[in-house]
């Protein structure tokens, strides 16, 4: 079953203030790599919590995928990082191991 939703939206980010141009996949800013715990699938915008969250690590495999944390409640989520992300902010979690045991 994928719970997958595409949405389109701009959104401004509450970490950095930089304005993001939702392609239908941004779930994240570009510039501060910073996302929001709005979902509780990906795109469905049901989670209640709001809370900023925080991206501690990468993990790459075929692909790079950023590791979030919630500031708020600790919850945390992987998602895929896009090729307009920020690449310094991206060496930077690269360069700091990060424990992904839950
Ligand atoms: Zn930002
Ligand atoms: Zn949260």
């Amino acid at each position: 079953m994928k719970k997958f939703q595409k949405k389109e939206e701009n959104f401004t980010c509450d970490h950095c203030g930089t304005i993001n141009y939702g392609d239908g996949w941004t779930d994240h800013c570009h510039n501060c790599l910073y996302s929001k715990h709005v979902d509780n699938y990906p795109g469905d915008r049901r989670n209640k919590c709001h809370g900023l969250m925080e991206p501690i690590g990468i993990i790459r495999k075929k692909e790079e995928k950023i590791v979030y944390e919630c500031i708020k409640c600790k919850t945390r989520k992987i998602c895929r990082s896009s090729k307009s992300d920020n690449r310094q902010e991206i060496l930077k979690l690269l360069s700091q191991p990060v424990d992904l045991s839950q």
